[in-house]
């Protein structure tokens, strides 16, 4: 195990079968030392970002999301591309250096429209980060040109017989596309997966955290599958809390210099989940920025848990709460500086 570990620090790579032994250990040494890396590479700040879920409406049929468009009891929302843009506004007065633009597949949304907003959102001087799916080469270019700089694009788990049956109306390969087509197009690029599908084993997610590595991802987001009781996975058992952790902290090993948030669903499934997190190779937390009347209603898994950062003086409350782990709030945009 120590050999494992110092291997990790000097080479920052693992084979297959040295994730899964880390995987199965009990994770204690592995959280200590992606907490150092995570100290040594990106420093002690955590980079902000105001996350503005605009719309829940969605074509995809995702099993386990709770915005599938076959969920009929949910109450569905598109926000208007002014109300957008305001938001982002409010949350750059906030003192939000980066705004993230979320929802369902909407086709709302054209080109057009997006690169509207973006335009718009643009003109203050704030990263925007994208995390609307699957769309064209050309889509990804416009958003691109009209200033986007981030993209986020889950590949979900890289088992691609899970991924199918997870799926059922979606290709993989198209969505590996989307995500070498973002890479291309120059954006800082996020990917991650879900911990604890059904179905979905140890294997496969030394696989996933492979798959980081060789696309070189700039940011990986992940956190444990929660069943939601609109879903054909209502009946299954939640994605564990550490084995999540320790995705993430694999993943800090591997990527040392990459931006890592501490996700709402690791929050959501254990209340200290995002200070745990953030200790454990994690320098990102996204506080919902969206208007209170929506984010119940963005509910891709229940309970989804979170600070509601729609008062003025949330940033001052994170730096409080990050004092007491000896951590800061950063101000500047965070991008990745790669090493
Ligand atoms: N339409 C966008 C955003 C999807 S929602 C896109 O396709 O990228 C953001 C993420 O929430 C998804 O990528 C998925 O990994 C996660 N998610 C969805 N349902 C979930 C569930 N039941 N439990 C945990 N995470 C979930």
């Amino acid at each position: 195990m120590d050999k494992l570990l110092t291997k990790a620090q000097e080479t920052h790579n693992l084979s297959k079968s040295e994730i899964i032994e880390l995987l199965n250990s009990d994770g204690s040494d592995l959280f200590y030392l992606a907490d150092e890396i995570r100290e040594k590479y990106v420093g002690n700040e955590v980079h902000l970002r105001g996350l503005i879920e605009f719309s829940n409406i969605c074509k995809c049929t995702c099993k386990y999301c709770g915005i599938r468009c076959s969920n009929k009891k949910i109450q569905r929302y598109r926000m208007l591309p002014d109300d957008i843009i305001n938001l982002a506004g409010k949350a750059y007065d906030t003192g939000f250096k980066t705004v993230v633009l979320q929802s369902g597949e909407d086709s709302y949304y054209t080109r057009n429209v997006m690169c509207d907003i973006i335009k718009e959102i643009k003109k203050l001087d704030i990263a925007l980060t994208l995390s609307i799916g699957e769309r064209s080469y050309e889509d990804y270019k416009a958003f691109k040109d009209a200033g986007a700089d981030r993209y986020l694009l889950r590949i979900e788990t890289t088992d691609r017989n899970l991924y199918k049956t997870l799926h059922p109306n979606m290709d993989f390969d198209n969505r590996l596309r989307c995500l070498k087509d973002l890479k291309s197009l120059g954006y800082e690029t996020g990917t991650g997966c879900l911990v604890g599908l059904p179905g979905q084993s140890i294997e496969s997610l030394a696989d996933d955290i492979i798959f980081f590595k060789s696309m070189n991802a700039d940011m990986i987001g992940l956190g444990p599958f929660l069943p939601h009781p609109q879903t054909p996975l209502k009946d299954c058992a939640a994605g564990s809390f550490d084995l999540a952790l320790k995705v993430m902290a694999i993943t800090r090993l591997l990527l040392p210099d990459i931006n890592i948030p501490a996700t709402t669903a690791m929050e959501t499934i254990n209340p200290d989940g995002r200070l745990i997190a953030l200790k454990s190779g994690a320098n990102v937390f996204m506080p919902n920025v969206t208007d209170r009347v929506y984010t119940s209603k963005y509910e891709i898994y229940p309970n989804k848990s979170g600070i509601d950062a729609t008062q003025n003086d949330i940033i001052s409350e994170i730096e409080q709460k990050l004092q007491t782990i000896g951590r800061m709030v950063s101000y500047t945009k965070g991008c990745r500086k790669q090493i």
